[in-house]
């Protein structure tokens, strides 16, 4: 393996190393930061790429044709809720595409709330999950677990037109649809929304303040478990990368980094079966595949791509509730 001290004395190959590259190293040769699983706290769990809409900015490429993470089934599901429980794990989360859209969904929801996980939603609350029968098995599983269960919705911004801007025409209203009867159902929410270039986070929390208060949402603008604020991120400029000296450097604990509790289970298309990925943020590339069980899992992540710098160390984003 090509070591710090080859790199130095210029025994490693002609070829110099690029950004992001070699797992342990940097391309100036300094050894590459990585996260241990510390505590195993959420198991988060991709349903599937496939979405009703198609936003402008979405993470993971989200589209009604991209189904390059496949439907996650219940019993595909069954054996990592098995290790989970083993790991100490609290809580699953599941999160797409748009989770609803997966048939599975309110079985996996159900089977991992009797087995005592909570769970975290994640959901646009547009048409698939207001279909009447979804609707049906939401209301009975809210009626059983309560507050077990808890619903992210995403809502880009407070305002419908920069909301609809990055969806679609009416996404806003069709979602404070579904924001509606999630509210008089009694379903907890919160709400994820994005900061934009020309706002503060200060603007963002009023004017989402002034929305909750006109539509009678039992949340606070300026709590961020309420309401998330994930930052807004310009992947095209360069970013640099995370040593073992920057957590130090910059006053980080690498325990608070969402690899450091939690991994995601997802289907590629054309696999036989799962497999567990480092986090929600990485899913197309295969140089964080973990393993396929949450034990193989349990290694540490080494952080070589662009969004572990960018999200995580330097943009201070996580996706956990
Ligand atoms: S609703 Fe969510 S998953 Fe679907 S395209 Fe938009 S951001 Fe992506
Ligand atoms: S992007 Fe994923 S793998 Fe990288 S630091 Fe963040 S959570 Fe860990």
């Amino acid at each position: 393996m090509t070591s710090v001290e080859d790199i130095k004395i210029g025994k490693a190959t002609a070829k110099p190393l690029g950004k992001f590259e070699h797992p342990d190293l940097t391309a100036e040769g300094r050894q590459r930061a990585s996260i241990e699983l510390k505590q195993f706290e959420t198991l988060w769990v991709n349903t599937g790429t496939l979405c009703n809409i198609e936003c402008g900015h979405c993470y993971i490429e989200s589209s009604p044709s991209n189904d390059r993470l496949v439907y996650l089934t219940n019993d595909e599901l069954s054996p990592f809720l098995d290790e989970a429980a083993l790991m100490g794990a609290s809580e699953i989360a599941f999160t797409g595409g748009e989770p609803f859209l997966n048939s599975d969904f309110p079985a996996m929801m159900k089977t991992s709330l009797e087995r005592g996980f909570s769970v975290l939603a994640l959901t646009n609350a547009m048409r698939p999950m207001m279909r009447p029968p979804i609707l049906k098995r939401l209301q009975e599983i809210h009626q059983r677990f309560g507050q077990s269960l808890k619903m992210r919705v995403s809502l880009d911004h407070f305002s419908a037109a920069r909301h609809d801007e990055e969806r679609e025409p009416n996404a806003f209203t069709t979602a404070l649809i579904g924001l509606g009867w999630l509210r008089d159902q009694g379903v907890s929410f919160s709400i994820a929304a994005r900061t934009f270039w020309d706002e503060d986070e200060a603007a963002m929390r009023e004017g989402f303040a002034s929305l909750f208060d006109e539509n009678n949402f039992d949340l606070d603008a300026h709590n961020p478990t309420d309401l998330v604020l994930f930052p807004e991120m310009d992947m095209t400029e360069p970013v640099p990368e995370i040593t073992t000296a920057c957590w130090e450097i910059l006053g980080k604990d690498p325990n608070d980094v969402m690899c450091a509790n939690s991994r995601m289970v997802v289907k590629r298309k054309g696999a036989s079966a799962p497999t567990v990925i480092a986090c929600t943020l990485i899913a197309y590339d295969e140089r964080f595949e973990m393993g396929e069980s949450l034990k193989q899992a349990a290694r540490p992540v080494k952080l070589n791509h662009p969004h572990c710098a960018k999200f995580c160390v330097l943009g201070g984003a996580s996706c956990s509730g």
